[in-house]
């Protein structure tokens, strides 16, 4: 109940992972009677999974419904009263409120809250050069961007795509390219594909994606779209080359969405992003809370805040959130930077610190790389396997992993992301009682021979 006896209100801006995953909670804890849930979304659609996007481009997921996990009028029947194309344009933090347009209409309204939950996700970097709204620039951060993609390659004649970023973001985006038959040039600033990853290991997704019939081009920074004379894009442009394109994909990262919570005043940090306690409750805010791609989380490795926009987090600040708006309790105490993506059947996999990760925060590392199989080397289908290992020196604490291979490789991440999140040394992981048969891993696991490897290296400081 609030102040006035009635029943509390929340109100939820943005209808996706981390909003409606509070949003459901909070209503699974509790009922109508007592807490009335408002939520708004400025888009057509809830709970979507843009993570589906690249495999629904590429034809290996058919419908754009089957990325919908639940539809506004299922929300509605769970009692949340779900305002779509309704945008947020200010919260009013001392008055308990906020404002919001019909996008249609444009017609605005208060509504007043108990409790507010901030999931308004992230923006797309739109880079800031002449024709990069051309028609045939493509960005795939929401559904609607990814049908607005699939009705340019049903209507364009030429099989030309240049991607823009080789992040995982750009790297699925060739993947599904290739799968629809495009000739694939991936132009990427960084020095190799993959920044998530050391360059000695993007190097080996450069190479394998070359193996794949992707044209790569790092060190480029783009500087124009160049349009034909019917206005559509026709190439991209470095500053020292052109590569002709029938369409143009943008990859190159996100932003926190934080604008309306920087207007009212709520506390944002380095990277951008909204600043929460453990509990998820914005700081200095004791009926605010933040979850999702708008927020930084702490990195439990580094002991940094850092901006990590993934949907796996997002799910889980949603659940917190619910849950303590719900009358319950839970925190959510950081991540350890585990990430999974492929390009064709080429795994990327990363969890921990990079070396530059870890100079920066000055720990002092070995590292070890290891050449290994995904099953006993004599079993059919056993396929190589590169990881490696970060560990400190001295304590030989495990700072970090990287993994690229084919089957099998890029779900190992996640043997090191729990001996991370259990503060495990490169020694104790070495007698991790891994399951083991052929045609599962070597009698040696990959992950194992690594951390063996690491275990002697760092025993010599
Ligand atoms: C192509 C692609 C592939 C991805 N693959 C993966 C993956 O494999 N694994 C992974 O973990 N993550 C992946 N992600 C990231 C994942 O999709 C996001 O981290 C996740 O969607 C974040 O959820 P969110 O609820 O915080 O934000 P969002 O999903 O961005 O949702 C925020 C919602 O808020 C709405 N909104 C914003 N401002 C307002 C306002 N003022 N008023 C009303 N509504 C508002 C927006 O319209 C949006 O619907 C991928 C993302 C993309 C784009």
């Amino acid at each position: 109940m609030n102040m006035s006896g009635g029943r509390e209100r929340l109100v939820v801006i943005g209808g996706d992972a981390a909003g409606m995953s509070a949003a459901s909670q909070a209503r699974r804890l509790r009922g109508p009677d007592e807490l009335e849930i408002v939520a708004f979304e400025r888009g057509h659609f809830t709970s979507y999974s843009a993570c589906g996007i690249p495999y629904w481009v590429g034809g290996d997921v058919g419908e754009r419904d089957d990325l919908i996990a639940r539809s506004p009028e299922e929300h509605r029947t769970r009692a949340i009263d779900l305002r779509m194309r309704t945008e947020v344009t200010e919260i009013d933090v001392a008055g308990k409120r906020v404002r919001a347009r019909d996008v249609d209409s444009g017609a605005e309204s208060w509504t007043s809250y108990d409790k507010l939950v901030i999931g308004t996700g992230a923006r797309p970097i739109r880079p800031d050069m002449p024709g990069a709204d051309a028609p045939g620039v493509h960005g795939v951060q929401t559904l609607d961007d990814g049908q607005a993609l699939l009705d340019t390659l049903a209507r364009t004649r030429g099989r030309r795509a240049v991607v823009v970023g080789a992040g995982y973001i750009g790297v699925e985006m060739a993947e599904a390219l290739i799968n629809r038959g495009y000739e694939v040039t991936v132009v990427n600033r960084g020095s190799e594909p993959m920044s998530t990853l050391d360059p000695d290991m993007g190097r080996l997704v450069h190479k394998a994606m070359e193996g794949l019939g992707i044209t790569m081009v790092n060190d480029a920074a783009v500087t124009k779209v160049l349009t034909g004379q019917d206005g559509r894009v026709r190439a991209v442009a470095t500053e020292d080359a052109e590569y002709p394109a029938d369409v143009v994909i943008l990859g190159i990262g996100v932003r926190p969405e934080t604008g309306l919570a920087r207007a009212a005043g709520l506390p944002v940090g380095g990277h951008g992003g909204l600043l929460t306690d453990l509990a998820m409750r914005v700081r200095g805010h004791e009926d605010i809370w933040a979850g999702g791609d708008c927020v930084e989380v702490l990195n439990l490795v580094s002991g940094q805040e850092q901006y990590i926009p993934l949907g796996t987090h997002a799910n889980k600040h949603g659940q917190v959130i619910g849950t303590n708006v719900g009358g319950g309790y839970a925190t959510f105490p950081g991540v350890v930077g585990t990430a999974v993506s492929k390009v064709c059947d080429l795994e990327i996999a990363r969890t921990g610190l990079r070396e530059k990760d870890a100079l920066r925060v000055g720990l002092q590392f070995e590292t070890v790389t290891i050449e290994s199989t995904s099953r006993a080397g004599y079993y059919p289908g056993a396929s190589p396997m590169t990881v490696k290992m970060l560990a400190e020196r001295r304590t030989g604490r495990l700072l970090g992993v990287q993994i690229v291979g084919r089957e099998g490789a890029g779900k190992r991440v996640d043997i090191a992301a729990v001996a991370l999140t259990a503060n495990m040394t490169a020694e104790q992981m070495t007698a991790l009682d891994l399951g083991y048969a052929p045609p599962f891993s070597p009698v040696w696991d990959p992950v194992l021979v690594a951390a063996r490897k690491a275990a002697a290296k760092v025993r010599a400081f």
